[in-house]
């Protein structure tokens, strides 16, 4: 395997990372970089290329050159191919983990949880042989069969999203692969050092072909070119909703199929009759864990019932968060990681004097110190809000809790369904009936009863209703494989 292309400051020891080419580290063909910079300690890490539509050129031709034979090779191979890539994934699982902390700021532990969901992605997809089967109908008309099968669309290209750079990238490199594709994956600017790194294990894999995976670094310019190009078959996007929007609207003008998972705004219900202890640790990780930087992060706490039961659940919020500790990813006592940079935090901060102005109050006020990257917010509960308040409405993307109070569960459910989004919703309950009359009205694609983050294992799609996607195919589970082939139907008759 081609060594990754040090192009190294030799004043900084800072990489400048390149794109990976027909099996080779090449560097970008444009000169422009930004800085990716571990949001702990705002040390530099690497120079990210600005790549350009000739770098998007070279590494869909590589691909394209590629998949036919990849097409050919049996599914069998495949699959044992995407087993490999589990194998040497989990035997890297901690440095991958190590990278994520170190370039995307969430603590080890959630990062070691990230790898690991995207090691499952990878067992998912090495079961393709019985996945990618068709179907079949005897007798369709006097000597006529009728059978469906499966082929690959041929070149899929992967834009992924800051937030989970090793869990999204894995939502789709193997499925692509053992339905018969090649991919070019472009993963976020802000965090690309782990795509990077898994990129280089899948290209060690004796069985996978050079250009059969491609990775090209950058930004708007390089999604742009993915999006016209002719080259691509399919993309598969996940970030923000108007990116989402603008992915789908230009990719779909191109002839392209495009499956494209936006944002979120979800509510958690705190019904009165809720455990304690299960909607407290619940509430805890959905708001704060990964600095509310996940799309099924809860950002809204609706609070269900008289005033006193909920002043008790906001009481009750409001100690839990006071205790969370602020801090570096990799230090083992952290709760609540840094954001993903200093401009982040600042974003952040603006928002929550822009709510002060607006009356909202600050019930718990996370702006202390930023830490040494700039980049730390403390878990902020904001009361007293205004309906319809921004707050509440929008993906603001950080530690950041909203309340809101209701009398009863009907209320709470027209409250969340009023969101434009429908990532996530859940429901904290000790009472059957409540639970499952949220779950059959809820509008959102993914409900936790008595579980604060609930994300689908890979054998389930993730399945965001509403303004959190576009397009109807989400990533993982047989949504995976619808996305990633096409079918054609045979209607046979013999003589
Ligand atoms: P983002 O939209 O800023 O970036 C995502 C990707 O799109 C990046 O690779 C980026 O380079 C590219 N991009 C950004 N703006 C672009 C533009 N105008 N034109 C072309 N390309 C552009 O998203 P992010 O901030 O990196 O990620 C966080 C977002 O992702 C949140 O909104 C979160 O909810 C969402 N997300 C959704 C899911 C889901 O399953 N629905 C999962 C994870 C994250």
């Amino acid at each position: 395997m081609t060594k990754t292309l040090q192009t190294t400051d030799p004043a900084t020891g800072v990489r400048t990372l390149a794109n990976f080419v027909d099996g080779a580290w090449t560097p970008a063909s444009t000169e422009a970089t930004i800085e990716d910079r571990d949001p702990a300690t705002g040390e530099l890490l690497a120079h990210v290329p600005l790549s350009g539509p000739a770098d998007v050129d070279a590494a869909v031709a590589a691909a394209r050159a590629a998949q036919p034979a990849w097409r050919e090779t049996s599914p069998l191979v495949r699959a044992r191919a995407i087993f490999r890539l589990r194998e040497v994934l989990d035997a890297h699982r901690d440095e991958l983990a190590a990278l994520v902390t170190r370039d995307m700021g969430k603590t080890l532990a959630d990062a070691r949880a990230e790898v690991g969901r995207g090691i499952e992605s990878c067992e998912l997809a090495c079961a393709m042989p019985q996945l990618l089967k068709g179907e079949g109908l005897e007798g369709v008309a006097g000597g006529v069969d009728v059978e469906l099968i499966r082929q690959p669309v041929g070149v899929v290209a992967a834009i992924t999203p800051f937030n989970f750079p090793a869990m999204i990238p894995l939502w789709f490199l193997p499925y692509a692969l053992a339905a018969g594709n090649a991919i070019v994956l472009k993963p976020s600017e802000r965090d690309p050092l782990t795509a990077e790194r898994i990129v280089e294990l899948a290209a060690g894999i004796a069985e996978i072909p050079a250009g059969l995976v491609g990775l090209v670094h950058g930004s708007h310019d390089v999604v742009n070119a993915l999006l016209d190009h002719r080259g691509v078959d399919a993309i598969s996007f996940v970030g923000q909703a108007s990116t989402a929007r603008h992915v789908m609207l230009r990719g779909a003008a191109a002839g392209k199929r495009v499956q494209a998972l936006g944002g979120a705004k979800n509510s958690l219900v705190i019904m009165p009759d809720a455990d304690p202890a299960l909607m407290e640790t619940g509430v805890m990780g959905s708001a704060f864990g990964a600095a509310g930087q996940r799309c099924l992060a809860g950002s809204v706490a609706v609070l269900v019932g008289t005033p006193e039961q909920q002043d008790t659940a906001r009481d009750r919020l409001l100690a839990a968060a006071a205790e969370l500790r602020v801090g570096a990813g990799d230090d083992p006592a952290t709760d609540v990681c840094p954001l993903v940079s200093s401009e982040a935090r600042d974003r952040l901060v603006r928002e929550i004097a822009d709510a002060e102005h607006d009356g909202v109050s600050v019930a718990l006020d996370g702006r202390g110190a930023a830490g040494p990257g700039g980049a730390l917010l403390g878990p902020t509960i904001l009361d007293d809000v205004p309906d319809g308040h921004r707050v509440l409405t929008e993906e603001l993307f950080g530690p950041l809790l909203a309340l809101v109070r209701v009398p009863d569960l009907a209320a709470a459910i027209a409250f969340v369904n009023s969101s434009r989004y429908g990532n996530a919703s859940v429901i904290f309950t000790e009472s059957g009936g409540a639970a499952r009359e949220y779950r059959y009205r809820v509008e959102a694609g993914m409900v936790g009863v008595n579980v604060g983050v609930a994300a689908p294992v890979a054998w389930f799609p993730f399945s965001g209703w509403k303004g959190s996607i576009d397009g109807y195919l989400h990533a993982n589970g047989r949504d995976a494989v619808d996305f990633y082939t096409r079918k054609k139907v045979v209607t046979t008759r013999w003589a």
